[in-house]
């Protein structure tokens, strides 16, 4: 199961970044997924859930944040979004295109809770 591993990954992520004693007032975990990078969203938000049920993280969400597939074509200088994936510019039918996103993975935010307040 391959959204496991990427769930795997950004729980890693997570600990490099949130030291042990602050992980428990993470709330909101944004991750930025291509629309053509493969990537299940419900699969890795339950994946992600799995993982980290019963950990410090437990109360923690993942919120996935969708990008569409663009190309920049060389031929005509066309940014485009294309339809499945393709790296055809749909302005002039070239062919030479680099792909500008949507086949990326990565945490954009971490969001934390506020530092408990004191009783007053
Ligand atoms: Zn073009």
């Amino acid at each position: 199961m391959h959204e496991l591993s990427i769930a795997q990954n950004i729980v890693d992520i997570i600990h490099q970044y949130v030291p042990a004693n602050e992980r428990q007032r993470v709330r909101s975990v944004f991750t930025i997924v291509g629309e053509h990078s493969g990537i299940v969203a419900d699969s890795l938000t339950f994946s992600y859930q799995a993982i980290t049920a019963a950990t410090d993280l437990q109360q923690s969400a993942l919120v996935i944040e969708h990008v569409p597939f663009t190309v920049r074509c060389k031929e005509c200088g066309a940014e485009s979004r294309t339809e499945m994936g393709s790296i055809q510019c749909p302005a002039c039918k070239g062919l030479d295109t680099q792909v500008l996103s949507g086949t990326e993975l990565r945490v954009s935010e971490i969001e934390m809770e506020d530092e408990p307040k004191e009783p007053s």
